[in-house]
């Protein structure tokens, strides 16, 4: 007898539809023969998926396959085996390993055993939910932390010139990783992760890297720049955002895929509209590029104009725009989280149509108030905004 699987159960948000192919790929060769076989296909369409919990799915039936990559296994490289180091760096220092984790692995599960081994370098991401394969996606971040940091590396099966399909090394500068945001997100690159490259530092004193975080240090009664015993760094994450139904449990609020809009980027002179106390972060200024005459002499030097920028809490903008915790639209099962704004959540049965919904209401609000578009996060399987 076969079952039916749904995306529903499948993904944090319990929302979308039954699937017509469903493979779970335990092993290596299983990814590669059923990635081989998606791509055959050009007529079907196909998803490939890790814990479910940054993916928001339509109700509708998904008619084709869904790839769940359920590897398994974490390896420590020797230095022989390393991949990715930029040519004519010196070897690593003696306080750095470098694991190799299969796609699969959960994400939290290996933040806690590198905790417990006095690893540096993932304390701060402790708590997030789903796939390591799926880490590199929107470089994953929290706390001051982000993956990027700490990230060598993937192997991506992928297809090659010939258009057959070949595992390659990518080191994490070819990702293009930036604030949730990644070229395989962008889909500039395309493959399946098969294993993830962390450099981590053991720490000789048990105390991770420097806590850059406000809200954190805070928590842990320290100042910014502290250095802090991993065990305690992992500890008082998970409390916090167990506050804010950010780890998942049984708490209604944490039936969501997280923060649903990333922070906006904006140009400071647009920030400097907003009302005073709107919070912003300065960010590294980006090149814009500016418009040449055709006889403009290749040299000039004004073509990438850095340009200041800030983030905005997206959070703040969608409280300030008069939507409130645990809101929802009349007749909607899909709920703004009772602890904060930034989470939509299912209270139950809801379908990926009423969670797009509340979405572009809550667009529609900033926007309107403050001018400025928030882009969603999770990835979106048939649905739009
Ligand atoms: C309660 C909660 C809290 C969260 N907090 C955070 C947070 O603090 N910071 C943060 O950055 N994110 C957070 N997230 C979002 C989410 O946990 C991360 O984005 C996570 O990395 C998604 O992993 P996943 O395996 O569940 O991905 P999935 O939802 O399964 O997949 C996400 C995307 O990655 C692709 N993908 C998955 N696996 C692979 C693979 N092996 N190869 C190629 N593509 C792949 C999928 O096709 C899809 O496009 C949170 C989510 C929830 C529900």
């Amino acid at each position: 007898m076969t079952t039916t699987r749904t995306l529903a159960d499948a993904t944090t948000m319990r929302v979308g539809g039954e699937v017509a192919d469903w493979i779970e790929a335990t092993t290596r060769d299983e990814v590669v023969a059923a990635y081989e076989a998606a791509l055959a296909d050009d007529f079907e369409p196909h998803l490939v998926l890790g814990g479910g919990s940054n993916t928001v799915a339509s109700s509708e039936p998904f008619e084709g396959t869904v790839i769940r990559v359920a590897t398994t296994g974490i390896r420590a490289l020797p230095h022989a085996e390393r991949p990715h180091r930029p040519a004519g760096e010196e070897p690593p220092a003696d306080d750095s390993v470098v694991l190799r984790v299969e796609a699969g692995e959960s994400w939290d599960a290996l933040v806690e055993r590198t905790v417990a081994e006095g690893l540096a370098g993932l304390e701060a991401l402790s708590g997030i939910p789903g796939s390591v394969g799926a880490a590199p996606i929107q470089n994953i971040g929290a706390y001051g932390q982000e993956l990027a940091s700490s990230l060598l590396g993937v192997e991506l099966l992928t297809m090659g010139d010939d258009r057959a399909l070949e595992v390659r090394h990518v080191p994490g500068a070819a990702l293009q990783l930036g604030y949730r945001d990644s070229a395989l997100k962008r889909g500039t690159l395309t493959g399946v992760v098969l294993s993830v490259d962390l450099r981590l530092r053991r720490s000789a004193d048990g105390r991770g890297q420097p806590v850059a975080y406000q809200q954190l240090a805070s928590a842990l009664g320290v100042e910014l720049g502290t250095r802090v015993p991993l065990a305690d760094v992992r500890e008082t994450v998970l409390a916090l955002r167990r506050s804010k139904g950010m780890v998942l449990s049984d708490d209604p609020d944490s039936v969501s895929a997280g923060s649903f809009f990333t922070n906006p980027i904006v140009s400071a002179r647009f920030a400097s509209s907003l009302p005073a106390d709107a919070p912003r972060w300065s960010v590294a200024p980006q090149p814009v590029a500016a418009v040449l005459p055709l006889d403009a002499a290749p040299e000039v030097p004004s073509l990438a104009r850095p340009v200041p920028q800030v983030k905005l809490s997206a959070a703040w903008l969608i409280e300030h725009s008069g939507i409130e915790r645990g809101f929802s639209l009349p007749g909607s099962r899909a709920a703004i989280s009772s602890k904060h704004t930034l989470a939509l959540t299912n209270r139950g049965g809801a379908t990926g149509e009423e969670i797009a919904e509340l979405a572009r209401f809550v667009q529609a609000r900033v926007e309107n108030q403050f001018g400025v578009h928030l882009v969603p996060e999770p990835v979106l399987v048939g649905l739009t905004l």
